[in-house]
């Protein structure tokens, strides 16, 4: 008989802490066991033994083993809950996925979602280029952090996949992390056409026995390489030598719910406590990076040149969303052939409607947001989903001139309908591609036309590849400067320049981005491909400001039904912070009915930071349930 101290996997801050349970003598530390804690049956995980019960303390023993963990894994999720400021268990949770009886009947083999997800990879260069080659050495020789920088079209993929196979050669396996899952399927597919069958992908979008089970491939050691979103950084890899984080500057690398870990800061975490090498790819690395890492230049584009860009100034054209220079442009196509890929960064119809005799706008009864207008004639909520039928009149004035302000996805589709309807018009946003397999149908699609305009949000200008494309055009490049977050420049250019990668891969390709102002820094660098001088001039800007990678910023969001005790949970926070430079409480937008407010530190020790943030909301979250008010911990915000 042993005591071992366990974490029973339950979220409540106010217990997270290790209980002890009595257990046999050959359970180690990082067993999964079944236990009953509060009166209920939960899961936890072992976390540390000890020959004799703590002074005082009646213990039970637990109801069973039903799994482990790996020991780095088990490291992993403990430093992680103290860097986030989250609790033990909520990580652990991470790592040790629920996991419902499986069902004893057999089951029909299901087309592994490795296959069903891929899109058709391409065949291994005769040849690397030099850089390619010079990369990949350094990779394999061990060190790092680094970051791989490369225009699109450097062939940076070609790069993962040939250090993959060298880690698979010393008999070690690797992680590659794409941004959710829009960038899976041409991932997967390059991946699976180079090693077949070792390959298990894993993201958010498989349903959960899916999930279980390619969770079970890679925990046999069967798949040896993994595809997969953030999540996938968790991934139970045993003798991980490589993780890969492509496409890095991408922010759907941040988890937007407890415990809100960075999958790229983890990465390295892991890596460093595996012995793993981490490398950082991008064509537009964040600031952070650029700084910080080491950095391989991979150099300019396989085979051919970046495509010239073309700025439209909207303030001296008439027409919107299609100005007349790509209206040309897209003319042009429907003549001789070709595709286009169009980006506008907003769903629906329109993102307001506007009433021109009372000034309102219609508003989110629940949220501080207007609701967009969409093409079935109901207006909606992009936070909380509420919708309701548009309204003929205006609700507050019963005026009859309502005016749809700006333009987005939906209305885009139908003026391209209806200017260049020679053109196939495939849409993709979250309304037409909620689903891995929508999305690569979509994208398949997109790849077998011959005259044909890929239309959406971001989601058309991440990484995909394909041939034929003449054309890439930015609809609308101001719709992320006017926000009010110190990333918006650095996603304004990133944006930009990914979107112009698109192009000319193949063939000649032309850009085109339409904007108010044509002279916003961010704007003037994409045009010029300048990747180096828009970051060093980032950076500077950076530093004045302790902005990251300067500093560290720690956020923390108190959310009720009122706002007052909101801001004074955060006022009591702030006094048991000392030391880092601290801004607010201030208030943010409302959200599904809840109001919200934000104190934020800028420190050079966040962990600190966040671990003592975390210590004092546990020690107030009785109270604060009782006002009904919410916590999160957010170290280093994407938002
Ligand atoms: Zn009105
Ligand atoms: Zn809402």
């Amino acid at each position: 008989m042993a005591y071992a101290s366990v974490y029973p996997l339950v979220t409540a801050r106010a217990v997270a802490r290790p209980f002890t349970y009595e257990v046999e003598e050959e359970v180690d530390v990082g067993a999964i066991v079944d236990v009953r804690f509060g009166g209920r049956r939960a899961r936890g995980v072992v976390v540390g033994l000890a020959p004799g019960p703590p002074p005082g303390i009646e213990t039970a023993p637990v109801d069973g083993v039903v799994g482990r963990l790996p020991r780095p894994l088990l490291e992993l999720a403990l430093w992680l809950a103290d860097y986030y400021g989250s609790t033990p268990a909520r990580a652990l949770a991470l790592i040790a996925p629920p996991c419902k009886e499986r069902k004893r009947h057999p089951r029909t083999r299901r087309v592994p979602p490795s296959e069903r997800h891929a899109l058709p990879g391409e065949a291994e260069p005769l040849e690397l280029t030099p850089s390619q080659r010079a990369a990949t050495a350094r990779l394999v020789a061990g060190g790092g952090p680094y970051l791989l920088h490369g225009a699109t079209g450097s062939g940076k993929t070609e790069v993962y996949l040939q250090a993959c196979a060298a880690m698979l050669a010393r008999g070690r396996g690797a992680i590659m992390l794409v941004p959710e899952i829009a960038l899976t399927p041409q991932a997967a597919g390059r991946v699976r056409a180079r090693f077949g069958d070792r390959v298990a992908i894993l993201h958010s979008g498989l349903g959960e026995a899916e999930r279980r089970d390619e969770r079970e491939r890679i925990a046999r050691g069967e798949a040896r390489i993994v595809v997969g979103a953030r999540s996938a950084v968790f991934a139970p890899v045993d003798r991980l030598g490589l993780i890969v984080v492509d496409e890095e500057h991408d922010p759907s690398y941040k988890q937007e719910s407890d415990p809100r870990y960075d999958a790229r800061t983890v990465a390295a975490k892991r890596a460093a406590l595996e012995g793993a090498v981490a490398v950082f790819g991008s064509a537009t690395p964040r600031p952070e990076s650029w700084a910080t890492l080491e950095r391989i230049e991979l150099g300019g584009r396989v085979g051919g040149r970046l495509p010239p860009v073309s700025v439209v100034d909207l303030r001296r054209e008439a027409g919107y969303p299609l100005s007349a220079p790509l209206l040309a442009e897209l003319r042009r196509l429907a003549d001789e052939g070709g595709k286009a890929i169009l980006l506008l960064n907003r769903r629906g119809v329109a993102p307001a409607l506007h009433c021109r005799a009372c000034g309102s706008t219609i508003r989110c009864p629940s949220c501080d947001v207007s609701l967009v207008l969409h093409g079935d004639a109901a207006l909606r909520c992009h936070h909380c989903g509420h919708g309701v039928a548009a309204p003929a009149t205006c609700p507050r004035c019963g005026s009859a001139e309502l005016a749809r302000l700006g333009a987005g996805t939906q209305r885009l589709e139908r003026e391209l309908a209806r200017a260049v309807p020679e053109l196939e018009r495939i849409r993709l946003d979250a309304d037409t591609a909620a689903r891995p397999d929508e999305l690569a149908a979509a994208l398949r699609r997109f790849a077998a036309a011959e005259r044909a305009v890929l239309l959406g949000t971001q989601m058309v200008a991440k990484g995909h590849h394909f041939a034929g494309v003449a054309l890439a055009a930015v609809v609308d490049a101001d719709t992320g400067l006017g926000l009010p977050d110190f990333r918006a420049e650095e996603r304004t250019f990133q944006l930009l320049t990914q979107l112009a990668g698109r192009s000319g891969r193949d063939a000649p390709g032309r850009v085109l981005v339409q904007t108010f102002q044509p002279d916003a820094r961010p704007i003037a660098c994409a045009a010029r491909h300048d990747v180096a001088r828009f970051l060093d001039e980032e950076l500077d800007r950076r530093r004045a400001l302790a902005y990251p990678p300067f500093s560290h910023v720690v956020a923390v969001v108190v959310a009720g039904p009122e706002l007052a005790p909101a801001l004074r949970a955060l006022e009591e926070l702030r006094a048991g912070l000392p030391g880092a430079e601290l801004l607010g409480p201030a208030p943010l937008l409302r959200l599904r009915g809840r109001y919200r407010a934000r104190l934020v530190a800028k420190t050079d020790r966040p962990r600190a930071v966040a671990t003592r943030a975390a210590r004092l909301l546990a020690a107030a979250a009785p109270a604060m349930r009782r006002a009904g008010l919410t916590a999160v911990v957010d170290v280093d915000p994407q938002a």
